[in-house]
């Protein structure tokens, strides 16, 4: 009753409030924390690798890049919305490292403008190890995860759970994060026979080719993985 009364009043409360652009402050529009202007100026990583979601050259056929070609990743398709690029790179880090959950829903909003077809059935979040959990609050990939499952009225799924601390990945190279990354994830529940991770950045995609690893070693076989951005 509480947790009902609480979520209408928060309701109530955005209705009330006047959307404004969180990049600019201007009014927002079409429903969106987000202006007509800088709307117009996003980042889009509409032409990429089905495969891994790098952008690919413009004019070039919408078919798996080189890297991909010759050595597969282990996810069947990938996509990202976005590059890492202004104002989704800003908002990601306000979401991610400034408790800013309206950045956050501003951007599975935007996800929403653009869901890859592939997107039929579970969503899993990639999920943060308890410790991290504890001393951030919250988990970015999770908060992103729910509106998305909701909108899209699949389930949520969160069977992938994080067996180690792994030491912060940003601070790594590409083969230093795979080895940090093995044998990071554990599956608590059987997966279900189609399932979708996602998760807020793919930066080297070492994290989530882990968790599809950890996936995969549990008999689902083809994993796909979607991201809200995509570091080029
Ligand atoms: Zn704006
Ligand atoms: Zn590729």
């Amino acid at each position: 009753m509480l947790a009902r009364v609480s979520a209408a009043l928060t309701w109530l409360g955005r209705q009330a409030l006047p959307l404004r652009c969180l990049v600019c402050e201007e009014p927002g529009s079409a429903g969106l924390d987000l202006c007509a202007a800088c709307h117009a100026a996003l980042p889009w990583n509409d032409h990429a690798c089905p495969l891994c979601a790098l952008p690919l050259p413009e004019g070039t056929p919408a078919r798996c890049c080189g890297v991909c070609l010759h050595d597969p990743p282990r996810q069947a398709a990938a996509a990202a919305a976005f590059l890492y690029a202004a104002p989704v790179d800003q908002l990601l880090r306000r979401f991610k490292f400034h408790h800013d959950l309206a950045a956050g829903r501003l951007l599975s909003q935007l996800m929403l403008q653009r869901v890859p077809g592939f997107v039929i059935g579970p969503l899993a979040p990639v999920p943060l190890h308890r410790q991290r959990l504890r001393t951030r609050g919250y988990d970015q990939a999770l908060e992103l995860t729910r509106p998305l499952a909701r909108a899209l009225r699949q389930p949520l799924w969160c069977g992938l759970h994080r067996d180690r601390l792994t030491s912060a990945q940003s601070a790594l190279d590409a083969d230093a994060r795979r080895r940090n990354l093995h044998d990071a994830f554990a599956i608590t529940t059987p997966p279900p026979a189609r399932l979708t991770v996602v998760d807020d950045v793919m930066t080297t995609g070492a994290t989530l080719d882990a968790a599809v690893h950890a996936l995969q070693r549990v008999g689902l076989p083809d994993p796909a993985v979607w991201v809200c951005a995509r570091v080029p």
